[in-house]
């Protein structure tokens, strides 16, 4: 799907931010937890000026591995009882320094597949060029993920996972935690 095709799509749906702040005030245990690239880390530490263990953890889902230990893939976005550890009177105090999952939401690309999570902003009138703007953001976000996961099979196919320990793995190596 090119972009002109996936514009066109999500201006069929519909969409404009109304600024309620509901996307960075989940709290729940699976809740729009915002997961965290490497990349995305470095930059929001740089941004920000904040060090990564300030801001983000590793992702709370786990793959049991021999030993008894677990492997978890990438990291996502700390979160505080008031929502996303950036999340700040009403505002996103690393705005600039967002991750991709921010920059899109609601919407997310599965292959060619378009999803929408849950939004009061859904439904409403899009400019064709903020979906333009908006199907380029969701294009390169699936070209970066899709770069990350392929860093992340040449991790596990380079290096040895320890036995019993609970590790991390992102497309920049192997942590154990
Ligand atoms: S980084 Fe900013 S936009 Fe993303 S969830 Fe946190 S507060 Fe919201």
């Amino acid at each position: 799907m090119n972009k002109d095709e996936l514009a066109e799509r999500l201006r069929g749906i519909g969409f404009s931010c109304t600024r309620c702040g509901a996307c960075c005030r989940g709290t729940d245990a699976d809740e729009n937890l915002v997961m965290v690239t490497p990349g995305e880390i470095e930059l929001l530490g740089e941004g920000t000026g904040q060090s990564p263990d300030r801001f983000a953890e590793p992702y709370p889902e786990s793959l049991a591995t021999d030993g008894g230990g677990s492997l978890t893939f990438e990291h996502c976005l700390s979160r505080t009882p008031a929502g996303c550890v950036f999340f700040s009177q009403n505002t996103c105090t690393a705005y600039p320094y967002r991750p991709w999952i921010c920059r899109t939401y609601p919407f997310m690309l599965d292959g060619d597949e378009l999803a929408a999570f849950p939004c009061d902003g859904l439904g409403r009138e899009m400019t064709r060029e903020s979906a333009r703007d908006l199907a380029l953001l969701l294009l390169r976000r699936r070209e970066a993920e899709q770069a990350e996961e392929k860093a992340v099979a040449l991790v596990l196919s380079s290096v040895r996972i320890p036995e019993g320990r609970r590790v991390v793995v992102d497309g920049r190596g192997i942590r154990v935690i």
